[in-house]
């Protein structure tokens, strides 16, 4: 965690570091630049000003007499020397006044001078010499193009100046990024410690745990995300748990009956009988049946019930299974109808899979209606609208006990029975529609019940024209 405290703050401190030096030098390239332009420019108007103020004088004296005199009020700066050199190179006027009688020639200025003339004629030259330039001495400069070396003391002090605030203002912005960095860094880290500390709980059992959020940016939803996940592997756990005791109660019914029965008889208590015989056959059909129901219920909570999809007529369908309970459900005196409105599309769906719900719905509705009564089965298209594609209704009605309100809301969630024994009495395992709702979401569909107790119930199902290609697991 420390290091990562020191990644974040050395990385400001890096740019801190990097923008300061660039800044500077950048600023020292364009500040030389401009500071050399101004002074050129400056010194060409002094030059042409000396130039100006040396022929008139000579205009008005008619010579460089007395020029000596005149030189120091044209000086601009401390640092200056002027000397004019006669129409001949003799120098007549030295603000030092060392050079005066020298020649130009011996002075090594021939060429760096600026020419004075009078009425178009050549009276005479002056040289501006600087000191302290970078070269040491004194350096000229030449007529209309002064050396740049003049520039250079002042140029360098200022830029010098420059530098040296840019990096003090580096300094201070480097110690300001290395704060904020690790005062930021820890707000980050805080979070991300505590994270661990929650997934470490986790990894030990302890479920419960739950990491506080105390902001609400991206770590704060990473916090969320993670004590919502935490709270679905809670909820998962305890599915898992109760599911396991459901299943063992669910196995330990039948099993004790066959248990009971087969030590009744080898203890003498009852005649080994046909009746006897026939309730072990039932209770081991039943706990067969439960174990293949659990088995399609596990797949189809797991998402891994695979569909063979293929365009089926569910009209057909649906016929063919009415045809197959008809039997049965003429035992019971009761009357099975089926309406189909008009031509129905054929529907992408699994075949066998399908028809496993109409079974469950089928048996359910006979074994829940009384002699006399009827079950009524009805298909209809449901129109595309929106960006809903449209698919088919297939609605199971009968006119049985019926299913009280407090019921209603339950009926689909495994293991659970109206009528506990009533049920097992009848061979349920209370998996069925828990089985038909996965099967229908599977294909992307949906199924719920309406019913009006001693009136009859109705089950719908609403399939899509094509089943969503994706099983995603289902909790119920
Ligand atoms: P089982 O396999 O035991 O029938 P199901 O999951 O199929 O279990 O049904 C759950 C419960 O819903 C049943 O115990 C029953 O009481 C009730 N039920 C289902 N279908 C009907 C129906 N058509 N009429 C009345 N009750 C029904």
């Amino acid at each position: 965690m420390r290091s990562l405290s020191w990644k974040l703050a050395g990385a400001l401190l890096l740019i801190v570091l990097v923008s300061v030096g660039l800044m500077a030098y950048l600023t020292n390239l364009s500040t030389t630049r401009e500071f050399r332009q101004y002074v050129i420019t400056g010194n060409m108007m002094y030059a042409s000003g000396v130039g100006d103020s040396l022929g008139s004088f000579y205009s008005r004296q008619g010579s460089w007499n007395g020029v000596q005199a005149v030189l120091p009020g044209l000086l601009r700066m401390g640092n200056e020397r002027l000397i004019v050199a006669d129409g001949h190179g003799v120098v007549v006027g030295d603000t030092d006044g060392t050079a005066l009688g020298n020649t130009v020639s011996r002075l090594g200025l021939t060429g760096y001078g600026t020419p004075v003339s009078v009425s178009g004629q050549e009276v005479g030259t002056f040289y501006v010499l600087y000191s302290g330039g970078r070269a040491g001495g004194m350096m000229g400069m030449m007529a209309g193009r002064p050396f740049t070396s003049g520039t250079a003391t002042a140029e360098a002090d200022f830029l010098g100046r420059v530098n040296r605030s840019l990096w003090i203002t580096g300094a201070v912005a480097a110690a300001v990024a290395l704060l904020a960095g690790l005062f930021l860094t820890r707000q980050i880290t805080s979070p991300i410690r505590a994270l661990t500390r929650g997934a470490r709980e986790l990894s030990r059992g302890n479920l419960a745990y739950r990491v506080r959020v105390k902001s609400r940016d991206e770590v704060g939803e990473l916090v969320q995300s993670f004590n919502n996940m935490a709270a679905s592997l809670t909820a998962s756990e305890q599915q898992r748990r109760r599911m396991t005791a459901d299943i063992a109660h669910e196995l330990r019914t039948p099993l004790t009956i066959i248990e009971g029965t087969a030590e009744g008889m080898l203890d003498g208590v009852f005649a080994p009988g046909r009746e006897h015989f026939t309730t072990i056959k039932e209770q081991t059909a039943l706990l067969t049946r439960l174990i293949g129901d659990l088995r399609d219920l596990s797949l189809a909570e797991a998402g891994q019930l695979r569909l063979e999809l293929s365009p089926v007529d569910v009209a057909g369908l649906v016929r063919n299974k009415i045809e197959q309970v008809r039997l049965v459900a003429r035992d019971r005196g009761i009357s099975i109808k089926f309406e189909a409105a008009g031509d129905l599309p054929p529907v992408e769906i699994d075949y066998m899979r399908i028809e496993q719900v109409m079974a469950n719905l089928l048996t359910n509705a006979i074994h829940h209606t009384p002699s006399g009564g009827s079950v009524t089965v009805a298909l209809k298209a449901v129109p595309p609208s929106g960006d809903d594609r449209g698919g088919i209704l297939i609605m199971v009605e009968d006119t049985g006990e019926g299913i009280p309100p407090e019921h209603l809301g339950h009926i689909f969630e495994r293991f659970y029975r109206v009528s506990d024994s009533r049920a097992r009495a009848e061979g349920g395992t209370g998996l069925g529609l828990a089985i038909v709702k996965h099967l229908v979401a599977a294909h992307g569909g949906r199924v719920w019940a309406e019913s009006e107790p001693g009136t009859g119930s109705r089950f719908h199902v609403r399939l899509p024209m094509k089943a969503a290609s994706q099983n995603a697991p289902l909790l119920p």
